[in-house]
């Protein structure tokens, strides 16, 4: 993936910023594949955050700095995460699928970032939502059952979306540099790569209005200078 350019950066973040993280998610990925936020939104959970790490390789090279708790002496650690790591090779990309539990034979989709943003995590049914929008077919449903999914087949099918698509639960190996304790943490892709897009954006804008208010320039003509252009006059006029 090539960088994106700063008025692609600026536009994505447009249309990222003020929105939770599974709407910002799929902006994000949208920006970063050459996506409609429907197509965007539209693929598998792992694939959208691929697309996400390709992003932040190409705009932002270098580690990830994140913070995790030791969940064996509760020490805060600072990390470093290089790219390498959450770039993994892509496995078969997840398609429609069976599974057989509670009675009922399911057939099932893949779940995507536009399943993610329609169901309310706080919801205390958030699961059997998020497996009924992968629904496509049931077979077996007793008539009496008042159409509801057997609570087996909801936990089977949640059980083999997750194992389906492993790139949607990227884990880090972290080891404490305290106790010793080693473990899989859960990285969250799209928050890292959101925080990165985020801080450069602001910076640019803050740049744009540093210049716009000195020499009364557009932001698209701002946004056209080269860098070392924009520094020098940035510079200039002391910001
Ligand atoms: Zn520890």
């Amino acid at each position: 993936m090539r960088a994106l350019t700063e008025a692609e950066l600026l536009a994505g973040w447009e249309a990222a910023a003020g929105h939770g993280p599974a709407v910002r998610a799929v902006a994000l990925a949208a920006a970063a594949g050459g996506h409609t936020f429907a197509e965007a939104g539209a693929l598998p959970l792992g694939a959208r955050d691929a697309l996400l790490v390709e992003l932040r390789a190409a705009c932002f090279p270098g580690d990830l700095q994140c913070l995790a708790r030791c969940p064996g002496c509760g020490e805060e650690l600072d990390v470093a995460v290089p790219l390498s790591d959450l770039r993994q090779p892509a496995p078969a990309p997840p398609g429609e699928a069976t599974v057989t539990a509670g009675g009922v034979r399911v057939r099932y989709r893949p779940l995507t970032g536009l399943d993610v943003l329609a169901v309310d995590p706080a919801a205390p049914d958030a699961r059997r939502r998020l497996v009924g929008r992968c629904v496509l077919e049931v077979e077996g449903l007793p008539v009496d059952g008042g159409g509801e999914l057997p609570r087996e087949a909801v936990a089977a099918v949640a059980a083999a979306l997750a194992e389906a698509d492993p790139r949607a639960d990227l884990r880090i190996d972290l080891t404490c540099a305290v106790c010793g304790h080693g473990w899989a943490a859960p990285f969250d892709v799209p928050a890292h790569v959101w925080a990165d897009v985020d801080a450069c954006a602001r910076g640019l804008l803050a740049d744009v209005h540093a210049l716009a208010l000195a020499y009364g320039w557009p932001e698209a003509d701002i946004l056209a200078l080269g860098p070392a252009r924009r520094r020098f006059y940035l510079e200039a006029i002391g910001a």
